[in-house]
């Protein structure tokens, strides 16, 4: 058995409550030894060692919120080259989201992901099911069906379940079968063909604004549903202070309800939009200075749990059209860990390492009930280590997602990921 040392490193586990420097060892994909003595150890023969001094280690992230394309659009992004991107973010773990084309609202589609990612992924992929056949929120999908095929979470991502009947419904099947509901809070009526955040911007702009409150409504009516149901609800991507709020008081209710945030909605802002470069047009839209606020204090008072990406490619051609007409969405694979302690962490100190890393790892495992996310003896060896304060620069040309959209080239960040290993193989270093 050929056993991998990973030496001398700030080993950070939340799962099991560590946090000193330590030696960590794998073999055979598995963790099979911690030891935080630091006494004098016994070198074996064929021991690989992995100097980690100054680094810290960490269980494998999980990104709970990606797109991948495939099956249907390849041109944007495999799930081969998704991998790769997560990888050089510090991903061990992604879940997809089921957007693609078709959309995954069966089990041979669910199958057919599961064998792709075998073949191509060096990272793990969990897809997630539709809550409705084709994502259009009529009729449920076969969710027991999917469920056995190997989804892990349901979500109609990309739209959102406007009948409140048929979300009930959705969450009452959930139920049965142990899953999570994972929503894309966002009201059409309200929202009508809107591109930004409705305020002073869109005003000035022109462009048709998308309201904070079409996201807010949904958060509300998912929290009372939670409360009926019993059965939990994640809401993706929140932008909207407002929805930090509903979201606090559901929670100090007992209510179990959850949500994310990604990277773009605290460090952009709406204004950014006035040089209508359509790499800063997302879905739900870049907002106001106070959101910021807002959002970055429900991280601090773990009213927000998890952060995640959105990763979201598009070809240039599709981006490279005016404002109204492009679709929607920015990579963030790459750029997400950077970005979340830069702002999360070195400047606005809202929340330590050892937290940032609990809401890339035990947080999205526990909500999906995903057996990743802990340094436990005999877990998968999936590590990521991080060096928290390197600094460096963003070099869209230097990622290897399919796509290029991203707002952050150029973008100096301090905190990045330096080693990736999945299953105790590296798949990616500095
Ligand atoms: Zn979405």
């Amino acid at each position: 058995m050929k056993t991998t040392l990973i030496t001398n490193g700030h080993i950070i586990d939340p799962a099991n409550g560590i946090d000193r420097v330590g030696d960590l060892y794998f073999a055979d994909g598995r963790i099979t030894k911690i030891d935080l003595e630091g006494g004098a150890r016994q070198v074996e023969p064929d021991e690989t060692i992995i100097d980690a001094t100054g680094l810290v280690v960490a269980p494998g992230l999980i990104d709970l919120h990606v797109h991948f394309r495939e099956p249907g659009q390849s041109a944007k992004e495999t799930i081969g080259t998704g991998a790769k991107a997560a990888a050089a973010g510090g991903f061990t773990s992604v879940v997809c989201m089921p957007n693609t084309s078709p959309s995954v609202d069966n089990p041979s589609v669910v199958t057919w992901i599961l064998e792709k990612a075998r073949a191509e992924a060096c990272v793990n992929v969990f897809p997630t099911g539709a809550i409705t056949k084709g994502i259009a929120g009529e009729e449920l999908a076969p969710i027991g069906s999917m469920r056995k095929a190997g989804i892990v979470a349901l979500t109609d991502d990309g739209h959102c379940v406007q009948n409140p009947e048929v979300m009930r419904r959705a969450l009452e099947y959930a139920r049965m079968f142990g899953l999570t509901v994972m929503d894309h809070c966002q009201d059409y009526a309200l929202v009508g063909k809107g591109v930004m955040h409705e305020g002073y911007w869109s005003t000035v702009l022109g462009l048709p604004g998308w309201p904070a409150i079409g996201e807010e409504l949904i958060v509300s009516r998912n929290a009372q549903l939670v409360e009926l149901t019993g059965t939990p609800i994640h809401c993706q991507h929140m932008s909207s202070g407002g929805s930090v709020r509903i979201l606090r008081e559901a929670r100090a209710r007992g209510v179990a309800i959850t949500g994310e945030i990604c990277p773009h909605h605290i460090a952009l802002t709406d204004e950014t939009i006035r040089a209508f470069d359509t790499n800063f047009k997302m879905n739900p839209p870049l907002r106001t200075p106070r959101d910021i606020d807002l959002l970055i204090e429900g991280v601090a008072d773990k009213t927000i749990t998890v952060l995640a990406s959105d990763h979201a490619p598009h070809c240039n051609y599709e981006k490279e059209v005016e404002f109204d007409a492009a679709p929607f969405g920015i990579l963030g694979l790459e750029t997400e860990v950077g970005l979340f302690l830069d702002i999360l962490v070195h400047k606005k100190k809202a929340i330590s390492v050892g937290r940032f890393i609990e809401m890339f790892t035990v947080e999205p495992a526990r909500l999906l009930g995903l057996d990743r996310g802990t340094l436990g003896i005999g877990a998968p060896a999936d590590i990521t280590l991080l060096d928290p304060n390197l600094e460096w620069t963003v070099d869209k040309e230097q990622s290897f997602s399919r796509s290029r959209n991203t707002p952050f080239h150029g973008w100096e960040l301090r905190g990045r990921a330096v080693r990736t290993i999945v299953g105790g193989k590296t798949v990616w270093s500095i």
